[in-house]
């Protein structure tokens, strides 16, 4: 996959003369005939639309909470809420639970993997062995059941992207840097650790029909708006829903859906609110 990677990127810096690794990755899913969503992608593709407005948004959320940190470090010895890398990141102490939060700032310990990752019995896109089939044993479940009543209804969905390991995003996140340098790669790319896909407890679906599209317009579909309206009666939220960016950091990705569990799945989705909010990670 690596190997893929590479070759994927450098092709495309060469013949397409790309500046960036989500275009350089697009076109590795081109070429592969494989789609996933690539948290940066979301953001990456219309880098014109409101740069600046983002790199502000960003600077608010980063000033915010590490002031917020500072002011728990100096009430309490030992943090509540994670360590802190040098980097500002927040590592997050407690990475095996569904509850765990991580974002651009709350990253997984280095090299975290799920000890119980397992493959879902429902239809792939991703060819069989593939590590993209992997979602952690209690998600697997509340998934398959989430396919089963959706099939039922007459929709045909199709899972995508699951599990995404550290080396991984690594690589990505280093072949931007060598690219492009390190100011676009932070800003474009996720750095290894902060991707949710990391946790086991995520999955991209998509329509079966209209697999190739993990964009926002997955939601004009009959798949898309059923799994918006019914991912929380399984035990899923959409991460990433429309007009929370400046909270959760990401576009809208009506495709990306996340295991927390019935009860606070269902609290966040009759509260219409983001994960941040509600476990109070948002100042
Ligand atoms: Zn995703």
């Amino acid at each position: 996959m690596k190997k893929i990677v590479y070759s994927g990127i450098l092709v495309s810096v060469l013949l397409l003369g790309c500046q960036n690794e989500e275009d350089a990755q697009k076109d590795v899913n081109d070429q592969e005939q494989i789609v996933e969503d690539n948290e940066d992608i979301a953001q990456d593709e219309k880098p014109e639309e409101s740069p600046a407005k983002n790199e502000e948004i960003d600077g608010d959320i980063d000033k915010e909470i590490n002031q917020s940190e500072k002011e728990e470090e100096i009430e309490e010895d030992v943090p509540v809420n994670g360590t802190q890398t040098e980097d500002g990141l927040t590592v997050v102490p407690d990475p095996n639970s569904i509850d765990v939060i991580v974002n651009k700032q709350r990253k997984l310990p280095d090299g975290y993997e799920p000890t119980d990752l397992v493959e879902p019995n429902v239809d792939f896109y991703a060819e069989e062995g593939d590590p993209k089939r992997l979602i952690r044993k209690v998600a697997a479940t509340a998934l398959e059941e989430l396919f089963q009543a959706a099939e039922t209804e007459g929709l045909d969905l199709i899972a995508v992207s699951g599990y995404r390991s550290y080396d991984r995003q690594k690589v990505i996140y280093e072949n931007n840097v060598a690219t492009n340098g390190q100011e676009h790669a932070d800003k474009y790319s996720a750095k290894p650790g902060t991707s949710e896909h990391q946790t086991g407890l995520t999955m991209d679906v998509a329509s079966a029909a209209l697999v190739s599209v993990l964009e926002p317009s997955f939601i004009q579909t009959d798949e898309g708006k059923w799994l918006a309206d019914n991912a929380h009666r399984f035990g899923f939220v959409i991460r990433y829903p429309e007009g929370k960016e400046a909270i959760t950091g990401y576009s809208y990705e009506p495709w990306h859906i996340r295991y927390v569990g019935k009860d606070v799945a269902k609290e966040v989705y009759e509260a219409n609110l983001t994960l941040e909010e509600f476990f109070g990670l948002y100042p």
